[in-house]
């Protein structure tokens, strides 16, 4: 079941780093001084933008988000550039918005979003973007609750079938997850193995690609899961090994 974290107000350092960004703005300060600064924080680590991720998501289901934007001279600023600290790979379901389910504001969150969270070659490409262009310092594989693509996955191949092309393909990108999936007779507790199978195979799939590996291997990033539920608003975060293996 779900850890509930403590709520915390929005981290002291993100709106410390705001008011020092918007000084900076003021005085005219180059995009490259304004990047900095928000390299001295603590979430341009792989540890740090986990915790800024989970404290995000624990002020949105208790109810407390903070719904940070930014004012409009900020705004304008981000015509400069953009320095995320983490990207996530999430589903399209419109009841997973990633960046009110992790309370964070514009700049923050470099985010795919593809039904059942699953990668193919633009997906990859756009996370080696944000790895190697963008210094992203997590990449997270979000699954969620009652997810429509991954109990498509799960119908018998003939239903499937039926289903066009393109959206087959994709299917077919999940359903090797689901193979030898241990018999759950609970319709619930079964989706979510069946969709926690699908984050685990998609980390795997990431971490066979050379520049995630590479980008892991030095320490640069981590990969690690998601699942958000639906209900509870609460996202569980699957980060040892042992939840990772598929
Ligand atoms: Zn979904």
């Amino acid at each position: 079941m779900t850890d509930s974290p403590p709520v915390t107000a929005p981290a002291q350092t993100t709106a410390q780093l705001e008011r020092r960004i918007l000084d900076a703005i003021r005085r005219g300060a180059s995009m490259e001084d304004i990047a900095a600064l928000r390299h001295h924080t603590d979430i341009q680590t792989p540890a740090g933008a986990i915790e800024a991720l989970k404290d995000g998501n624990a002020r949105f289901f208790s109810g407390k988000s903070g719904r940070p934007e930014l004012g409009v001279n900020e705004r304008r600023a981000q015509i400069m550039g953009q320095t995320p600290y983490a990207a996530v790979l999430a589903c399209s379901d419109s009841r997973v918005p990633v960046e009110l389910v992790f309370d964070v504001g514009l700049g923050d969150l470099f985010v795919v979003r593809v039904a059942g969270n699953v990668v193919g070659e633009a997906g990859l490409g756009t996370l080696e973007y944000a790895i190697e262009h963008l210094d992203v310092h997590l990449v997270m594989v979000m699954g969620h609750e009652a997810c429509g693509a991954v109990a498509a996955a799960m119908l018998p191949p003939e239903k499937i079938a039926q289903e066009p092309q393109n959206l087959q393909g994709l299917i077919h990108r999940i359903t090797p997850s689901l193979v030898g999936m241990p018999r759950i007779r609970d319709k619930k507790a079964r989706m979510r193995e069946a969709v926690l199978n699908n984050v685990r195979h998609q980390v795997q799939t990431l971490r066979e690609q050379t520049v995630i590996q590479a980008a892991e291997a030095r320490g640069q990033i981590q990969v690690i899961g998601g699942y958000y539920e639906i209900g509870s608003g609460a996202v569980d975060f699957l980060i040892d090994e042992a939840d990772l293996l598929p």
